[in-house]
């Protein structure tokens, strides 16, 4: 019978183990306590959302991992996180949670959290800045392109005005337009 070579090497560790003195326990409670955060802790891990995530093999933290994350109190890691930005609010993650864990609105709640700390990527305070700015995610293209495209000069009916109005008194009027 072959004998079994045991390797002299320590076994290879792939992640930092969490640092238990640095969760915030208070975290997960904040998060509770918002609107859609009530079945937070009724997640049993089982990775549905992630499975139906179709963005998560791009991503560090996983759907799931994010939620288990909250459940920790790994409050600075998950409001830094580039995932909850990235996330695509498509809500598949929520609509098949056996659970019912409001995936989607729970990451809601941790971007708002983030933009209170001033945590949001320059990517997103851009198009902000352009949503406050302009009264539209996308810019309509120049003149020129328009007649290329035998398309009239201006968009018709397009107002931006009263909505820009609208924009300069929420919560992201304020966070993205505080340096002016
Ligand atoms: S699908 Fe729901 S219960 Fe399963 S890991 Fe995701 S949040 Fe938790
Ligand atoms: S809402 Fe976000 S986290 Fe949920 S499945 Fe869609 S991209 Fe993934």
């Amino acid at each position: 019978m072959a004998e079994t070579k045991e390797s002299a090497e320590p076994p290879t560790i792939l992640v930092d183990p969490i640092d238990m003195s640095k969760l915030d326990q208070s975290f997960c409670n904040e998060i509770k306590s918002m609107p859609y955060g009530e079945e937070l802790v009724a997640c049993f891990a089982c990775t549905t959302c992630t499975a139906a995530c179709p963005i998560a093999n791009q991503w560090d933290y996983k759907p799931h991992q994010l939620i288990r994350m909250i459940i920790l109190g790994m409050r600075e890691e998950v409001l830094s996180s580039k995932e909850i930005w990235e996330c695509l609010t498509c809500f598949q993650c929520q609509e098949r949670c056996p659970q019912k864990v409001r995936v989607t609105d729970i990451f809601f709640d941790c971007k708002n959290l983030a933009a209170e700390e001033g945590k949001v990527p320059n990517s997103i305070v851009a198009l902000g800045k352009l949503l406050l700015e302009t009264g539209q995610l996308y810019e309509v293209t120049e003149d020129w392109q328009r007649e290329d495209l035998d398309l009239e000069p201006e968009v018709p009916g397009l107002a931006t005005e009263p909505l820009k109005e609208i924009l300069k008194t929420t919560r992201t009027g304020r966070l993205v337009g505080s340096d002016e």
